[in-house]
């Protein structure tokens, strides 16, 4: 399961367009602010639009569950904080 931060990451942009925007164009932006080992950093180079095209596809993409998904983005830091 990837980390929490990974997850704070990931569930954040996918509500958020403006932070996903940002985490797609430039990844290395976001990871400089976020702790995440460099396997993690290396998923999240790679995401794409399509990715988000589902939180299916998302989780996928990540080695994640649906179900982290939807817990993280209970989190208050995943709700409240732009990453
Ligand atoms: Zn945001």
């Amino acid at each position: 399961m990837p980390s929490e931060e990974m997850l704070i990451i990931v569930g954040h942009s996918w509500q958020c367009r403006d932070c996903r925007r940002k985490l797609l164009d430039d990844p290395d932006r976001i990871l400089s602010r976020h702790r995440v080992s460099e396997e993690e950093a290396a998923l999240l180079r790679q995401l794409t639009e399509e990715d988000f095209s589902s939180i299916s596809s998302l989780a996928q993409a990540i080695g994640a569950s649906i179900s982290d998904l939807y817990g993280i983005m209970n989190h208050p830091r995943c709700r409240l904080r732009h990453i």
